[in-house]
């Protein structure tokens, strides 16, 4: 019988899954993770969130460990070579939580044109401002807008569907894909920045996409451009995001992440009235984690079966 260890919280539809196979399922998401190295070496699996890193010590220890499964996409917390070289299989949940950030970049876009966060605070703080508010926040409607999406896979296609149901015209760039059923791709990124009202960046961050988008690349965009970030908070240079806000050529920078997370009290950004923000809660969702506890318990259940 096959021991899975569950060590970050997840939905208990997962623990359900491996226990109809017959699996002995350990809930560990309410033990201090230093304690996870006396425990792992008896399990088959480990099932993760982000929270638990599956490197360097742990990784030693776990002398049974045949499968990592990861509930979410990134692997930064697995030390992936370590595992290839022993012979551990790593498994993740790359269309889990596509959605849900799709969801949200929308939301950004919506939120960042209708300045639904300035109204809110303002109004907050100084309900005899209504009048003068309302003639402040006159805005203008998505329909008939060109949205640019960089990074046209799982989530930029995603939005692109729910944007163009809402009117909105879709282009977009990416580096490797060359065909798209609701994108228009652009030869080059420039003719995205070119055209685009709205650009959403949905990339990873690698050494070829850090800080790919900088002072250069705000040049060559419409000047009142809104930016949404629902990426990785180093795909967007923060401070020539920062410079491109005070010069009035980004309207708004509307993100859910950050180059450091938690940001810094001193980035600037923090506290620049155009951009609306939020903890990187992109994937945070009741039916994103539902899918990604359900992905990730069949995935790891037929991994540890073809080792039978
Ligand atoms: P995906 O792999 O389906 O799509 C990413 C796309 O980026 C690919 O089509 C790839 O070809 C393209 N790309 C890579 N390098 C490029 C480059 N240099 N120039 C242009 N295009 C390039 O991934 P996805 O599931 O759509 O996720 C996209 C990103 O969203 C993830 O990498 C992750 O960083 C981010 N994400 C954020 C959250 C959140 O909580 N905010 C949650 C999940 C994923």
């Amino acid at each position: 019988m096959f021991k899975v260890l569950i060590s970050d919280k997840l939905n208990d539809v997962a623990v359900e899954l491996l226990e109809k196979e017959g699996f002995e399922v350990k809930k560990a998401w309410d033990i201090p993770k230093e304690e996870l190295e006396h425990i792992i070496p008896d399990y088959d699996a480990i099932i993760v969130r982000s929270a638990t890193k599956v490197k360097g010590h742990l990784l030693e220890v776990a002398k049974n460990l045949k499968v990592i499964g990861r509930a979410g996409v990134g692997l930064d917390n697995i030390d992936l070579q370590s595992a290839r070289e022993r012979g551990i299989k790593v498994i993740n949940t790359p269309n889990a939580t596509t959605n849900s950030v799709a969801e949200l970049a929308l939301t950004m876009i919506l939120a960042a044109t209708r300045r639904v966060v300035t109204g809110t605070e303002r109004l907050r703080k100084n309900p005899s401002e209504f009048k003068k508010l309302k003639k402040a926040l006159f805005s203008v409607e998505i329909e008939g807008k060109t949205l640019g999406i960089i990074g046209t896979g799982r989530i930029g296609s995603s939005l692109a569907v729910k944007a163009k149901a809402l009117g909105m015209k879709t282009i977009g760039y990416d580096a490797y894909i060359k065909q798209s059923g609701v994108i228009e791709l652009q030869s080059s990124i420039d003719k995205v920045f070119e055209k685009a009202d709205y650009i959403s960046l949905h990339l990873p961050l690698t050494d070829e996409t850090r800080h790919m988008i900088s002072d250069e690349e705000f040049e060559k965009m419409k000047t009142n451009v809104i930016l949404i970030n629902c990426a990785r908070g180093g795909v967007v240079d923060e401070d020539a995001a920062y410079r491109a806000l005070e010069k009035g050529k980004l309207a708004v920078y509307a993100t859910d992440v950050f180059e450091k997370e938690p940001p810094k009290e001193e980035n600037k950004l923090l506290k620049h009235p155009n951009v609306i923000m939020t903890p990187h809660i992109g994937a945070q969702t009741l039916e994103g984690n539902y899918r990604a506890s359900v992905h990730v318990a069949e995935k790891v259940i037929e991994a540890l079966k073809e080792l039978k």
